[in-house]
């Protein structure tokens, strides 16, 4: 069934009765959350940071109303003709902000009544940053930065939890703020990517826990991080094997080691999987903890959308390494992760014109 109202339709309409000088378009929740569906719109949530942190609307990227140099901060991220989404708690500070963000010409969409009226209005919003991106046929696919070495993929109702955790930085109760998982990916047997908690507040009747083989002789052997109770289901997958998921996702297991003379113990060779995602033509590389490994190159040919990168040394790449990595993948989308207290400023200046999302991920 087509859909009621698009996003496109909406704007159609608006433009009939807005004259062509640049005034921010007030929408209600529904209205929002039909723009943001189409995902043309930059989502921008104006509050403050610690606002932010307690909770947002999945997708939104924080620039604060009141803090130092806004519009400079939203024109280094977006141009002109980028259409703009706007709230704030409600509505009063993003209201400002988008008349003054239409007076230097973007076309801005305001949410009324803001965050309180989405949260009351029974929306999803998640404390983590969510990266919301487009398959070729149009379909979304979001990826929320939990933390560290851990993310979710969502794609079509399914749930995809890679290396889930609880602790490493901003404590993670999954079992209330995520769903049941349909897919538990775990790239290795460290207590930072294989957690017995997260993996028991995870797994409803139709759970599948994809693991290599060193994660689950420990839990065979009853070594889980966490106390955890047993998994239904449960499949092995090494280096180069491939599996079919729901709604035709593909994942490939490809090797994540180290390769340093010295650090080759902390993850040796065929022993970690990193993993690619492929989900209605877009592919998500997730390299768990790896080196820049020379099998890297091989993705290239398969055309990798998001490659997730681990940047923290001895244990993984140093930016320099990344920066190596990145240019044997050629990803359309670097995001770093994993990389603890990692300077990654000099990160973008040795991959001119890469597109590099830096997000929090702690
Ligand atoms: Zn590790
Ligand atoms: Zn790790």
């Amino acid at each position: 069934m087509k859909r009621f109202m698009s996003f496109s339709f909406i704007a159609a309409i608006i433009s009939l009765f807005s004259c062509s000088s640049q005034k921010p378009i007030d929408m209600d929740v529904t209205e929002f959350g039909l723009l943001l569906k189409e995902n043309e719109a930059a989502l921008i949530d104006v509050r403050t940071p610690g606002e932010f942190e307690e909770g947002h609307i999945a997708g939104a990227v924080n620039i604060d109303w009141m803090g130092d140099s806004f519009v400079e901060k939203v024109k280094g991220e977006y141009p002109l003709d980028k259409p703009l989404a706007v709230y704030c708690r409600s509505g009063k500070r993003s209201a400002a902000a988008a008349k003054k963000l239409a007076s230097e010409g973007y076309t801005v969409y305001n949410l009324k009544g803001g965050y309180l009226a989405w949260c009351n209005a029974g929306r999803r919003v998640t404390k983590y940053e969510v990266e919301l991106f487009k398959t070729a046929n149009g379909s979304l696919v979001s990826l929320c930065l939990i933390k560290h070495g851990s993310v979710e993929i969502e794609y079509d109702g399914v749930s995809i939890q890679v290396d889930p955790v609880p602790g490493f930085g901003k404590e993670t109760d999954y079992a209330r703020e995520f769903p049941k998982a349909d897919v538990i990916l775990v790239t290795h047997s460290h207590p930072d990517h294989l957690n017995g908690v997260a993996i028991e507040s995870l797994t409803g009747d139709s759970t599948l826990l994809i693991l290599n083989k060193k994660s689950e002789e420990m839990i065979l052997n009853g070594e889980l991080m966490g106390k955890g109770g047993p998994v239904a289901k449960r499949q092995v997958i090494a280096n180069g094997e491939k599996m079919e998921l729901p709604k035709g996702i593909t994942l490939e297991a490809v090797p994540a080691y180290n390769t340093t003379p010295g650090r080759e113990m902390f993850h040796p060779m065929g022993e970690g999987n990193g993993y690619v995602l492929t989900i209605d033509g877009f592919k998500i590389y997730v390299a768990g903890d790896t080196e820049d490994v020379p099998e890297m190159a091989s993705l290239a040919t398969q055309g990798i959308d998001v490659a997730l990168l681990p940047v923290n040394q001895p244990y993984t790449m140093t930016p320099e390494q990344c920066a190596k990595a990145t240019k044997m993948i050629a990803p359309k989308v670097l995001i770093p992760y994993h990389f603890g207290q990692t300077d990654l400023s000099g990160l973008q200046d040795m991959l001119p014109g890469q597109k590099i999302l830096f997000r929090k991920m702690q």
